[in-house]
């Protein structure tokens, strides 16, 4: 080969190369004189002439003629493909866009240098945690407070199920007595808040977290996302940094979607066989994942992801639940009482939190599923009262939202108590939960918001329930003066 030393580059690729080294050595000329010091940090390294990948990527550059840096991988298939006859060079020869370069021939095309600019690397702000550093459960939950609406026991659970899972991770102890993770399960109603729950708490532990939907994921080789999947989306919302992924929280949606399938004669790949998968996940197992994407093939790099101390919390409607329940309790009284029980069963609105591993299990979890989401809660479905207050409330009510945005226009925006309750009740009818109260404001205050900036005169619009009814208009006030017109 020594006279022949030949490296197959594509032309193209070739013109774009000379162009990205161009911009560099004009850039910066400095970098043809400092090309001799190779060592010095000077904020610029080695670059592939093949595959353009920096040498902080592809690892140590190999170093040829004419200032021409490949880097091993690159050099490993040039080899590869003259050796192993599996190209037949004469054709090649003919292939448009294909030609071979004697390296002497690269004399005239290669710049001086080969050297981009090192990419500056993010400050690392992570922190090992310190067992100091995690509030209390009180505080926990005090500050999921100042979000979420009622769910109080939801609320608990899940501030002392935090505090012991950061406990354990911080400890980390290897002894006889191993604290037990904290995987959990939610159940409640559609717009409930499961999802804005872990949302928050992410928020305020300063974790990563990933939320994903069950009804996505099927067993491995079928069209779905693979079960591991999830925890890439971990690694990509902790900006790749392995470490901070593996303190984060996995929030797997819909869970009630891969229960297994009753009577079915097929292979259950989107359900019976996810909760199989999902097993070791949530027990705790090393992960290989690939780096910034979602699928793992030949171009993307792998890495190594340990779940023992990710936080997985599950949440699901689980619709159907509440009749499995109310089987079992009359079922057991009907022995002893009669129907009047069973009636009792039937308007118990808290049903749903007499649920047991039993019940789960005729629904259609594996045993050994739930068997590793070891703290159970459920939450209520929300009346009239409760999404009054989701309205007005929390940090960031979304009334709150209008208020602020009016404000910036010098208006005052008030709803009053009737409207408030006019709202909820058109929720309500929609049994969405709480996700149907921004649609129903969007819906109103579009008319106010193109409005109202029209006239700079206007002080102060108050929303009344007959303007959420259809059947009248917001009071209008003027600035100055309190003169009520109704539309
Ligand atoms: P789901 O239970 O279906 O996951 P979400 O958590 O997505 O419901 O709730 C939808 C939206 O409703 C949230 O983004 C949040 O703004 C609001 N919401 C729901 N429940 C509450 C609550 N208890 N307190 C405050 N806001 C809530």
């Amino acid at each position: 080969m020594s006279d022949k030393d030949f490296i197959i580059i594509d032309e193209l690729d070739q013109k774009d190369k000379e162009e990205e080294n161009e911009v560099v050595d004009k850039k910066d000329t400095s970098v043809v004189t400092q090309d001799t010091k190779e060592d010095d940090d000077d904020g610029y390294e080695k670059y592939c002439l093949i595959c353009h990948r920096p040498e902080s990527v592809a690892g140590k550059m190999i170093d040829l003629p004419n200032h021409i840096t490949v880097c091993s991988d690159c050099m490993q298939k040039s080899f590869d493909a003259m050796t192993n006859g599996s190209v037949d060079y004469s054709k090649l020869f003919n292939m448009p866009g294909v030609q071979f370069l004697n390296m002497s021939d690269l004399d005239n095309m290669t710049p001086k240098s080969q050297k981009i600019k090192k990419k500056k690397e993010k400050p690392k702000e992570f922190h090992k945690l310190d067992i100091k550093d995690i509030p209390a459960p009180h505080k926990i939950k005090a500050q999921l407070d100042e979000y979420v609406v009622g769910q109080e026991y939801a609320k608990k659970a899940m501030s002392v199920a935090v505090y012991n899972h950061y406990k354990r991770v911080a400890t980390d102890t290897m002894d006889d007595i191993e604290i037990e993770k904290s995987n959990m399960l939610m159940i409640g109603p559609t717009g409930s808040g499961k999802t804005y729950l872990v949302k928050t708490l992410a928020k305020l532990l300063d974790v990563p977290l990933a939320i994903t939907d069950a009804t996505s994921l099927t067993e491995a080789g079928y069209i779905g996302d693979d079960i591991e999947s999830v925890v890439s989306k971990l690694l990509a919302a902790a900006d790749n940094d392995v470490e901070r992924a593996e303190q984060g929280i996995i929030f797997i949606d819909e869970i009630d979607k891969i229960a297994k399938k009753k009577n079915s004669s097929q292979r259950d790949v989107s359900g019976e066989s996810v909760q199989q998968g999902l097993l070791k996940l949530l027990e705790g197992s090393e992960v290989e994942v690939p780096v910034g994407a979602n699928s793992k093939n030949a171009m993307v790099p792998l890495t190594t992801v340990n779940t023992k101390n990710i936080l997985f919390i599950c949440g699901g409607a689980f619709p159907d639940l509440e009749e499995i329940i109310k089987e079992r309790l009359s079922h057991k009284t009907s022995m002893g009482f009669n129907a009047e029980l069973k009636d009792k069963y039937e308007h118990d609105k808290e049903i749903l939190s007499k649920v047991t591993v039993e019940d789960l299990r005729t629904f259609g979890m594996i045993p050994e599923f739930i068997g590793r989401l070891p703290i159970i809660f459920t939450l209520k479905g929300l009346d009239k009262d409760m999404l009054v207050k989701i309205l007005k409330e929390p940090k960031n009510a979304i009334l709150k939202q209008y208020k602020k945005l009016l404000a910036l226009d010098e208006v005052n925006l008030e709803f009053n108590d009737e409207a408030l309750e006019a709202i909820a009740e058109k929720a309500m009818k929609k049994n969405t939960g709480a996700r149907a109260l921004r649609a129903i404001i969007e819906e109103f205050m579009l008319d106010i918001m193109y409005e109202i900036p029209k006239d700079d005169s206007i002080g102060q619009v108050t929303i009344t329930r007959e303007y959420i009814e259809g059947v009248g208009g917001p009071i209008i006030q003027l600035r100055g003066q309190a003169i009520p017109r109704l539309n």
